[in-house]
């Protein structure tokens, strides 16, 4: 690389500020996977470390990897006292795209002999792939209610239990929503898309807990070896993503009267104080709130299967952990208190044990950090370290992190015969999409194992359990 890594500790490496770079960029990982990480990170990290208001430092995760303007796995937390800017770029375009696990209260053996039909069943009844659109209609009145309710509106729709709220991030409803700032086109590209997986790598699986590493979390996770467990990754749909492109576009037009000397063009943002600014926030939130409605619409969907094929199961919420947010929280930071604009994109919150967001059954274990690797390979919990806040602002990575493009995965695999070879592992595949399976290759992806051990010995999170894939829907 050509970029003046300083290797502080052994898993985290420092590029000090030069140029126009206000804090230095550190990356947390171990040496290989600093060695095969795209140049493209370090150069994205140092244009973050440049942006108006940034604090301490701007971060990248093990699974770290080249993304439109930050990098995905990237932190950065500005400080709107100090001309701060909030970035659609800088969340993601998938807005509060995350993960949520599911405990089944039934062991992967009585999963084993109904595998086949629980693939089936699953595939038929929750939408996938591109497009895909659910049983929810929703007019004018419901989507305000949708987008300012989040998962709270979805289970007084009767989607889900009271219960599962309290396991989910905000529980379930992210304050400071504005329906209004979500334009049109963005509500109508919803209005049918609630409940849905959508397309690329979001999926539903089953999973195996193969291997426990912390016992004592793991119990006060509610997780043992053999336990099937589901997890749901996705997003908030054409929703989301609309909203990114709109305010994109808005951001890169208003940076002059902001006053803001873009490094890249992709790193479009606004002063936190700006109406811009607030008008993005409002929407933004209104999207975090319609990730969270739509994984709990699909988790009612996935109870309603397992009712049918494995009825002896009893679906309980581990939690809820969204990846691409920007959220207020207070860190310290040079011996201060500071209320700040946390901006992770493909990174996962990760309070550590203790903090007050944390709900009362998981609080003194931490916060359970929710990491899929891919479709053929393993998965992992761990859960968020106090050390983590001086760190990375309570963050950890969010996957494994791509390894290779999808284009390039496409020359490289075929979707039927991955499907197959997984087949003969016993891990059953249902796509709409060969070629989205292919993109989504195990190999086109890194080492997850190398990733989070780098996230745990870097302080990030600490490793609780690790599970494998029995059965994946995939978009
Ligand atoms: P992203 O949020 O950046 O779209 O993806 C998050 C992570 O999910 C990826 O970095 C990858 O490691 C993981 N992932 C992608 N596909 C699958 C899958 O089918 N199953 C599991 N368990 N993880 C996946
Ligand atoms: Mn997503
Ligand atoms: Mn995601």
């Amino acid at each position: 690389t050509r970029y003046p890594l300083i290797h502080e500790s052994e898993y985290s490496w420092r590029i000090d500020p030069s140029g126009k770079m206000r804090v230095p960029a550190i990356i947390y990982a171990d040496e290989t996977l600093i060695r095969e990480m795209d140049d493209k990170v370090f150069e994205q990290l140092c244009n973050v470390a440049s942006l108006p208001g940034i604090v301490q430092a701007a971060y990248a995760m093990p699974d770290a990897h080249w993304g439109y303007g930050f990098p995905i796995g990237g932190v950065a937390a500005f400080d709107p006292d100090e001309g701060g800017i909030v970035s659609a770029g800088g969340v993601g375009f998938d807005i509060s795209c995350g993960v949520r696990a599911l405990r089944t209260g039934v062991s992967i053996d009585e999963i084993e002999p109904v595998k086949k039909q629980l693939a089936d069943a699953l595939f038929r009844h929750v939408p996938v792939g591109v497009g895909s659109t659910g049983r929810i209609h929703l007019n004018d009145k419901g989507m305000q209610a949708m987008l300012r309710g989040g998962a709270q509106w979805a289970v007084e729709q009767g989607f889900g239990d009271p219960a599962d709220l309290e396991h989910i991030e905000e529980r379930g409803c992210m304050r400071g929503a504005v329906p209004e700032e979500v334009s049109e086109r963005a509500r109508t590209r919803q209005q049918d898309e609630m409940g849905t997986l959508g397309s690329g790598n979001h999926y539903l699986e089953v999973q195996r807990v193969a291997e426990i590493y912390d016992q004592r979390i793991a119990t006060a996770f509610g997780l043992k070896e053999n336990d099937a467990v589901v997890f749901i990754h996705c997003g908030s749909r054409g929703l989301g993503h609309q909203i990114g492109t709109e305010f994109l576009k808005y951001m890169v037009l208003a940076a002059g009267k902001h006053g803001i000397d873009l490094p890249d063009r992709e790193l479009a943002c606004a002063p936190i104080n700006s109406e811009l600014g607030q008008s993005y926030l409002g929407a933004m939130r209104a999207g975090i709130n319609c990730a969270l409605a739509n994984r709990q619409i699909i988790t009612h969907l996935t109870r309603e299967v397992f009712a049918e094929v494995v009825p002896m199961a009893d679906l309980t919420l581990l939690f809820d952990v969204s990846h691409n947010t920007c959220k207020v929280e207070e860190h310290l930071v040079e011996g201060r208190q500071r209320k700040l604009y946390v901006h992770r994109k493909g990174a996962t919150r990760a309070f550590g044990p203790g903090n007050r967001e944390i709900p009362e059954t998981l609080r003194a274990a931490g916060q359970p950090v929710l990491i899929g690797g891919s479709m053929g390979t393993e998965s992992h919990i761990l859960a968020g370290s106090v050390e983590g806040a001086g760190l990375s602002f309570n963050s950890a990575c969010h996957g494994a992190g791509r390894a290779m493009s999808r284009h390039q995965a496409t020359k490289r695999w075929r979707g039927r015969a991955l499907v197959d070879e997984l087949a003969d592992r016993g891990i059953l595949i249902r796509s709409p999409s060969m070629r989205g399976v292919a993109e989504e290759a195990p190999g086109a992806y890194k080492n997850v194992r190398a990733v989070v051990d780098a996230a745990e010995k870097a302080g990030l999170a600490h490793k609780v359990a690790r599970m494998e894939p029995r059965v994946c829907i995939k978009g």
